[in-house]
């Protein structure tokens, strides 16, 4: 193949960079083999080399991008279109130091907008470059950061300019300007890091707890810690079970998926039982959805037990691979999972012959680099195999022709998880919990005005109103208790009124309400929130992560956010109404006609709030308050 390269040359460092990737990689069987489907499979490191260089220089520079496609046999223009897909690779110079602020919808009721103000007056405009603490230094607004329930948050990343000099990365949370603006003098020793897990999960201690039962109780980074606390015992009863057996007890939980889409998980694995080999298993935790952060909490607090889950979906579906992509924006999920995974081949829990039962199952980890689409399934697969994070058109369906052509089994990591108590307890007492469609327990996400926010687990049931007494009602730090709305399932879902507090928060109950549990977001905004400007960020933020890959997501996207601009300005054009009317005509044109879930239900939120918060549609609008 004639890939056309430029004549730029790498820099020392990004020469070095890549080699050490690639050294960590050990792929010399993969690269002495020149045939065309291993060049497929050579492409999938693109990812992780364009993380080296960026993690090393701060940005990717055309020699650099040259030295990574000599190596990979990638033409550089695709390269270079993969590498400016994603919002945390750089493909212009860029300073080394980067401050990435949330400005979403969970962090704005929390004083997101005067951070940013903060920001602009002693820095300059977003994207400007200058220098902090002897560092040249820029800072970015960002979209959910999934730290929502320490709201406000922000992401510093620092690239290492030499060998030796490692990158780092760290969130914090909640943050200030001040807080931001010493960041870079912030010893590489003495890194802040998240606050305590524990403060994320305030049913904390709880008996009945079965999925958080082990977040904030042991160390995450120890594996004996994780097995003194009931680790593994799953993992050891499936092989007891055999593998047919344990899809037949996940087929009697009901275990639907928790990404959104709500598939039956047993009928997905009982699919890949019977595909061609090999299989693949694919987890998903790549949560970007606005408002949400249980995986996160699980991922920081309990990382062992979705290697755990891993290896037991593998066994039952007959993969002897996996792979783990993770969000860019987790650094320290990352650095848990990383451990995990060497703590368990170390230990024979991965590897060739897991607890000497004869099953194989390797497990690799990937990074994301901020883009919300590779959450949607076949994005993630295109991500994992080095292409731009665009979704397939289907069918075919991953468990027919997944990740490089093969069957594959993608589940989130929540899904994941759940397989553990099934495991243990079996299917049928699983399915005792919750209601009889949605069965076992749920994690929601608690942020925004809320007195206690976090994760929680209930069984499928309870109503709304339980959910936020539970949270101990609406309120919090600067809230009035005066509730407005609330967000459910995060901004691909809707908004519901106070007077809808009885919704019960099952699959079922939501979609009666006109509504979803999505991702599990319930996020209640009082009456000091300007909805027309949430409503705005909500568009800014499908704008932005529409791939851009089919019309009328791309264009759809835009135009909504501007009808938005245009009403919360109070400058309508035409009559409010025909402004009503063209939102409406976008929202169903991008429904009917997207290739995607992103496409399809960028306007849910938009429109449930338009249809239910009547002020909204009044000229003049809502009152600032
Ligand atoms: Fe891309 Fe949007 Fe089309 Fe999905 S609906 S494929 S995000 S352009």
């Amino acid at each position: 193949m004639d890939l056309h390269f430029t004549p730029d040359e790498p820099t020392p460092d990004e020469q070095d960079a890549v080699d050490v990737c690639l050294a960590e990689l050990k792929l010399d069987a993969l690269w002495s083999d020149r045939s065309r489907q291993h060049r497929r499979h050579r492409r999938q490191y693109l990812l992780p080399l364009l993380h080296a260089v960026q993690g090393r220089a701060g940005w990717i520079s055309p020699g650099a991008l040259n030295y990574i496609c000599v190596a990979l046999d990638v033409p550089p223009a695709e390269a270079f279109g993969v590498a400016d897909f994603y919002a945390m690779l750089q493909t212009r110079p860029h300073p080394p130091v980067a401050l990435h602020v949330c400005d979403d919808i969970a962090c704005r009721p929390h004083g997101a907008e005067a951070i940013c103000s903060a920001m602009e007056k002693s820095f300059g405009p977003a994207g400007k470059s200058g220098v902090l603490g002897g560092a040249r230094t820029t800072w970015h607004r960002s979209p959910c950061l999934g730290l929502c329930e320490r709201a406000p948050a922000a992401l510093v990343t620092i690239a290492g300019m030499t060998a030796g000099n490692p990158p780092r990365e760290w969130s914090i949370a909640p943050v200030t300007a001040e807080i931001l603006a010493a960041a870079p003098d912030a010893p590489a020793a003495d890194l802040p890091q998240v606050a305590d897990i524990s403060l994320s999960v305030p049913q904390m201690g709880d008996p009945n707890l079965v999925l958080l039962r082990r977040v904030g109780r042991i160390d995450p980074r120890s594996l004996d810690d994780y097995r003194a606390a009931g680790g593994f015992l799953a993992l050891r009863r499936a092989i007891e079970m055999g593998p047919d057996r344990v899809v037949r007890e996940v087929i009697d939980s009901k275990l639907v998926g928790r990404g959104g889409a709500a598939f039956p998980t047993g009928q997905k694995w009982l699919g890949m039982r019977s595909a061609p080999l090999p299989r693949y298993l694919v987890c998903n935790a790549d949560e970007s959805e606005p408002g949400t952060f249980k995986d996160r909490v699980i991922l920081e607090g309990d990382p062992y037990s979705l290697v755990e889950s891993m290896i037991v979906a593998g066994f039952a579906t007959g993969c002897e691979r996996g792979y783990l992509y993770i969000r860019g924006e987790y650094p320290l999920a990352t650095g848990l999972l990383l451990n995990a995974i060497r703590r368990c081949y170390e230990r024979g829990y991965l590897g060739a012959d897991v607890l000497g039962a004869g099953v194989r199952f390797d497990l690799e980890l990937r990074r994301g680099a901020g883009a919300y689409i590779c959450g949607e399934e076949t994005a993630l697969l295109n991500s994992l195999e080095g292409f731009r994070g665009e979704p397939r058109n289907k069918p075919p369906f991953p468990t027919q022709a997944g990740l490089f052509g093969q069957p594959t089994a993608i589940n989130n990591v929540e899904t994941l998880v759940n397989v553990l108590p099934i495991v243990i307890g079996g299917g049928k007492a699983y399915a005792a919990i919750g209601t009889e469609r949605s069965t076992g327990p749920k994690l929601f996400c608690l942020s925004g005005h809320v007195k206690r926010p976090g994760v929680y687990e209930v069984p499928f049931g309870v109503t709304l109103r339980e959910m936020l007494d539970i949270a101990g009602g609406t309120g919090g730090i600067g809230g009035t208790g005066r509730l407005q709305a609330i967000l459910l399932g995060g901004a691909a879902g809707a908004f519901v009124t106070p007077d809808q507090l009885d919704i019960p928060l099952t699959f079922e109950g939501t979609r009666a309400a006109g509504a979803s549990l999505g991702s599990g977001v319930i996020l209640p905004f009082d009456d000091t929130v300007d909805l027309r400007q949430v409503l705005r960020r909500i568009a800014r933020f499908f704008r932005d992560e529409s791939c851009g890959q089919c019309v009328p997501c791309r264009v759809g996207t835009v135009r909504q956010e501007e009808v938005l601009h245009r009403i919360a300005e109070d400058r309508p054009i035409g009559s409010l109404d025909q402004e009503l009317g063209l939102l409406r005509d976008l929202g169903q044109v991008m429904r009917d006609a997207s290739i995607c879930g992103l496409g399809q239900t960028a306007s849910s939120a938009i429109e449930s709030a338009l249809a239910r918060f009547p002020s909204l549609s009044i000229q003049g609008g809502q009152e600032k308050r």
